[in-house]
């Protein structure tokens, strides 16, 4: 993803004013301090960091645009690299052998396990 571009200080407090103590999406009243400053068109996509590209959102709708911004991101990288033919075939991914995992120790039954009971605390075991 590219370099996120932070809104400065200054466009904040605008922002901020501008939403007047209300999410810009939903309505729903912020307490100071409570509402999120999101880039409208994401910075991957090119947006800016400027009053115009950012609004106070509350908590629930950032983290709902946030998550459509990834979508949104993810289709373009993959409309763009599909256009430069930067993608890579599928039978390169398929064909790629992944190192099987290691079959899983079994356990004996637990019926096996010394039970700690007072015997072993008193002869020092357990460390
Ligand atoms: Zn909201």
């Amino acid at each position: 993803m590219s370099k996120r571009i932070e809104f400065s200080r200054k466009d904040k407090v605008k922002i901020i004013a501008r939403a007047n103590g209300k999410c810009e999406k939903c309505s729903a009243m912020l307490k100071t301090g409570e509402g999120e400053i999101d880039h409208i068109l994401p910075c991957a996509l090119g947006g800016e960091a400027t009053i115009a590209n950012g609004r106070l959102l509350c908590r629930v709708c950032h983290v709902e645009k946030t998550a459509d911004d990834i979508r949104r991101v993810r289709k373009s990288d993959r409309q763009r690299d599909k256009a430069s033919g930067a993608v890579r075939p599928k039978s390169a991914l398929a064909g790629r052998k992944r190192p099987k995992p290691a079959p899983a120790k079994t356990l004996p039954p637990r019926a096996m396990f010394v039970p700690i009971n007072r015997t072993t605390l008193a002869q020092g075991g357990g460390e």
